[in-house]
């Protein structure tokens, strides 16, 4: 979670500013008793974003020390701490020499600070014009005592404080991909539960590389790129289409990518091109088998042949999820939001080094890695270097001597113990001895 600091001279504010704000964005309840807020510390939510606020005047003010050298201090050590700084002024007093040097230290710092005139009672006053003086792009009026422009400090709080790694993956972007015709704007209107992909051209409001957002059992999915999806059903030329930069693009900003086929015309040599394009840039793969309403035979059984014929063609195709859906009728379309929230919790799991190796261990007592000609060849132990594929380093003195069939005996092999189920795996072998 990001650390908003505030600093300033002292008697400008900071302490009442500090509880303003703590009062104004709502403050979390923490789990553990006393941590959610003491004097100089508290937990603050505006706007859907989390950050803790610190009143670091507050915690280094001390009045056996020269000012500056106390100012100092605390500037510095916000410096190191926070990931964003409020640099509270007295407008009443206006720009005071203090107030330059801490300016200084801000603008050295590389980091990203926010100057906050403070003690505006009365938002129509020029007072704190002065300000702009020392040379900022935007000064933030505000009156901790009355309330008046912390709303849109915080606005600003917010949009200035770094998005963190924790706040990342809470989005599972979503590709919707396929040839034209076959039914993507129809699915993706009907998740998105109204007519999401109509763009009034006539208004000159068409806008494009819409990411249209949704959430589904408390996950947030973004649908990526929907404006291309009606671009590209205008283009009737397949092969076109799937050279497109777009639907590139749209395979690298997504997690999951939901590749979808027409069920009256079958897989297409085309499709399981973009099939293994997505594949093999490691985002997770549905293959959606759509306009099943129009499929003569739409029983499970065909449903299962149809599913078994595209294996034999493409062997990853044993680990990707198949659907069977009509976007007409709406039959099963929401089932691959359970999809996609599966897939992508595969895609980002992590299993521990000893079960890798307890895999491992297994799988070389099943079978040995084949002997190279007067060396030995052996592997040593295993583990998980990355999610997002899952990807497991295999160590052993001599990896080059691995044949790929080995290679792909381990790969099934993992596949067998966790699934990973819609994700690929990626499986590298290092020397170590
Ligand atoms: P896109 O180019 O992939 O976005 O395809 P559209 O969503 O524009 O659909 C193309 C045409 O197929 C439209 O006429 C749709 O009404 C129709 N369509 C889409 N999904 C289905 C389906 O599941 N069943 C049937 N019968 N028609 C569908």
């Amino acid at each position: 979670i990001p650390v908003v600091a505030i600093v300033g001279r002292p008697n400008v504010g900071k302490s009442h500013l500090f509880n303003r704000i703590i009062g104004e964005a709502t403050a979390i309840v923490s789990d553990e008793a006393g941590t959610t807020r003491d004097r100089h510390f508290g937990r603050a939510e505006w706007a859907g974003h989390d950050f803790w606020l610190v009143d670091t005047g507050g915690l280094v003010e001390d009045s056996n020390l020269p000012m500056d050298v106390a100012i100092r201090r605390q500037v510095m050590e916000a410096i190191e701490e926070a990931d964003l700084m409020l640099f509270v002024c007295d407008a009443r007093v206006g720009v005071h020499p203090s107030d330059a040097r801490i300016m200084d230290l801000l603008r050295n710092s590389q980091k990203p600070w926010l100057l906050v005139a403070n003690k505006v009672d009365n938002p129509e006053s020029a007072d704190y014009f002065e300000f702009y003086r020392l040379g900022v792009t935007e000064v933030y009026p505000v009156s901790a005592s009355n309330g008046k422009g912390s709303g849109d400090l915080l606005d600003a709080v917010v949009g200035a404080i770094p998005v963190t790694d924790e706040e990342i993956p809470e989005a599972i972007r979503v590709a919707v991909i396929g040839r034209p015709n076959v039914g993507k704007s129809s699915f993706v209107n009907r998740l998105l539960g109204e007519d999401r992909l109509v763009v009034h051209d006539e208004s000159g409001t068409t806008r494009d590389a819409i990411d249209a957002p949704m959430r589904y059992h408390d996950n947030e999915l973004i649908f990526v790129d929907t404006a291309g999806l009606r671009r590209q059903s205008k283009i009737d030329d397949g092969v076109e289409f799937y050279s497109s930069l777009r639907t590139r693009r749209a395979i690298e900003s997504s997690d999951v990518c939901i590749l979808m086929i027409d069920a009256t015309e079958g897989m297409q040599n085309q499709d399981l091109k973009i099939a293994t394009m997505a594949w093999e840039a490691g985002r997770g793969l549905i293959m959606v088998i759509n306009k099943w309403d129009l499929f003569e035979d739409k029983t499970d059984k065909s449903a299962e042949k149809f599913r078994k014929d595209a294996a034999e063609k493409v062997p990853y195709f044993k680990f990707v999820p198949f659907l069977f859906t009509s976007a007409i009728t709406g039959q099963r379309v929401t089932k691959a939001l359970d999809l996609v929230l599966q897939v992508q919790e595969q895609r980002t799991r992590r299993i521990s080094t000893s079960q890798v190796n307890d895999a491992l261990e297994q799988l070389i007592a099943r079978l040995q890695p084949p002997q190279a000609a007067g060396r030995e060849v052996k592997l040593n132990y295993a583990t998980q270097v990355e999610v997002s594929p899952p990807t497991i380093a295999v160590f052993g003195n001599n990896p080059e001597a691995i044949p790929e069939h080995y290679i792909r005996y381990l790969h099934n092999g993992f596949r067998e113990i966790w699934g990973f189920t819609g994700s690929p795996l990626r499986i590298i072998l290092r020397r170590k001895n």
